[in-house]
């Protein structure tokens, strides 16, 4: 056994993207006022970086069309990080347009994948974020922009895919202009092992340019995962409340992180991430009645906070 002791990060910060990672893959859409109350009760508790949407076309993501009115909302809330997906240039312009704090382009490092989702290879993607970079810089505007690598894990459209293609990827999108970089585990195919060991050559190559840790919970690891990222100093993850965005080729499976169940072990842990546990509970049970008709996750809301929980 290693005597070696790990030192965590003291402050950890929650992204929420239930709004976005998580509305976008039910079938419920949500009403823009019930997503403002979303944002504003978010903010309430404590979460200060929230992906509010996608700039997408309406016609490919109807629950997503309410993007810049939910961005333009986030930017009158103090102290909070707006961001927002974008899969191209044209949506790279209106993030930048609606002074997004931060725009996420994603890149799925599997081919077979990128091909089916995004309509592009990896390298095409990147390309992408040259002319994002260049539009950017031009516009004069202070919106950083994320390479986020999806499928980094594995895919279930293509099965393994080799950690040399995904830093490979992370690297060109650094050299491209991305001001950071993060890895999502998106189908659930990580172990806390494949984590230490992807992160850790990760962290290599980007350094403090090194964003997120995006884990889904398909297969029940996601905390074991955040757990091995924050033992390498990896201080945000993404997580969506109620673990909501199902995996959309297992139907039924848990998607997202949980927001509420990893705020609960980072405060148990005594990491701070400023949010107050009761106030997202609550926020949870809001959530959780506007989307009545979907399979919702996470194991907190079930038993509550323990006796012995302090609040912070
Ligand atoms: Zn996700």
């Amino acid at each position: 056994m290693s005597s070696e002791k790990t030192t965590l990060p003291a402050h950890v910060v929650i992204r929420e993207v239930g709004l976005r990672d998580g509305l976008q893959s039910i079938a419920t859409i949500l009403p823009t006022a019930k997503k403002l109350e979303w944002i504003r009760d978010a903010h309430a508790v404590g979460m200060r970086e929230i992906e509010v949407g996608s700039f997408v076309p309406a016609r490919l993501l109807p629950q997503l069309a309410d993007t810049a009115e939910l961005l333009a909302y986030a930017k009158t809330l103090p102290d909070l990080f707006a961001s927002v997906l974008v899969p191209n240039l044209k949506g790279a312009e209106r993030a930048i347009e609606g002074g997004a704090d931060l725009l996420l382009v994603p890149l799925s490092a599997s081919h077979v994948h990128s091909l089916a989702n995004l309509r592009k290879t990896p390298d095409e993607v990147v390309q992408e974020v040259t002319r994002i970079r260049a539009a950017r810089d031009a516009a004069g505007s202070k919106t950083l922009i994320e390479g986020g690598v999806g499928t980094a894990f594995g895919c279930t459209l293509q099965g393994r895919v080799e950690p040399v293609e995904v830093l490979r990827l992370m690297q060109a999108l650094l050299d491209a202009g991305a001001d950071r970089v993060s890895l999502a585990d998106t189908v659930g195919y990580a172990d806390p092992k494949m984590v230490r060991d992807l992160f850790e050559q990760a962290l290599r190559i980007a350094g403090d340019r090194f964003w997120c840790g995006h884990f889904h919970d398909t297969r029940g690891l996601a905390m074991a995962n955040v757990y091995a990222a924050l033992e390498l100093g990896v201080a945000r993850f993404d997580a969506s409340l109620a673990g909501i965005g199902g995996c959309p080729h297992a139907p039924g499976a848990s998607g997202n992180a949980s927001t509420e169940d990893l705020a609960y072990m980072l405060a148990s842990m005594g990491l701070t991430t400023g949010i107050d546990m009761q106030g997202l509970l609550a926020l949870r049970a809001k959530v959780a009645e506007w989307l009545s008709a979907e399979t919702l996750h996470g194991t907190l809301w079930r038993a509550g906070l323990p006796k012995t929980f302090a609040a912070a």
